[in-house]
C-alpha cells in the first residue's frame, strides 16, 4: 500500500477514527446527534474527513427510500457511516449530500474542551 494522505482538522473539538484515530470529522459540523445507524446511535454531519465513498445503492431507512453509498476511514478502511445521495422524500432533501457516521466508530480527540 502507497502512503496514505490524511488531513488534521483544524478543530479544538475533532472526532477521530476509533481504530485508527485518524481526523474525520468536526463537532461544528454536527447537523444532528439524533440518528440512528446500524450499530446505534449515529450524528450527522456536514462535512466528514479522510473518507472514501464506497459503491451508490437504493436503501431504505427508517425516514423512507434514499441513495446512499459507504464511506470508509482512508487509513484502517473501517465502514464509520454512509453518506446521502439522494433522497427521494421531499421533506428528508436536507440529507443529500450529508453523512452519517456511527457513534461507536469515532471518539472525541484527547484534548477536547
Ligand atoms: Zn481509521
Amino acid at each position: 500500500m502507497g502512503k496514505v494522505f490524511q488531513t488534521y482538522l483544524d478543530s479544538d473539538r475533532v472526532y477521530t477514527c476509533t481504530s485508527c484515530h485518524a481526523h474525520l470529522a468536526s463537532h461544528d459540523d454536527i447537523i444532528s446527534k439524533t440518528f440512528t445507524g446500524r450499530h446505534g446511535r449515529a450524528y450527522l454531519f456536514n462535512f466528514v474527513e479522510n473518507v472514501s465513498q464506497g459503491q451508490k445503492e437504493d436503501r431504505v431507512l427508517m425516514t423512507g427510500l434514499h441513495t446512499v453509498c459507504d464511506i470508509h476511514c482512508n487509513v484502517c478502511q473501517t465502514v464509520v457511516g454512509w453518506k446521502y445521495l439522494f433522497a427521494f422524500e421531499e421533506s428528508q432533501k436536507y440529507k443529500e449530500g450529508k453523512y452519517v457516521v456511527e457513534k461507536t466508530r469515532i471518539a472525541k480527540e484527547a484534548n477536547w474542551s
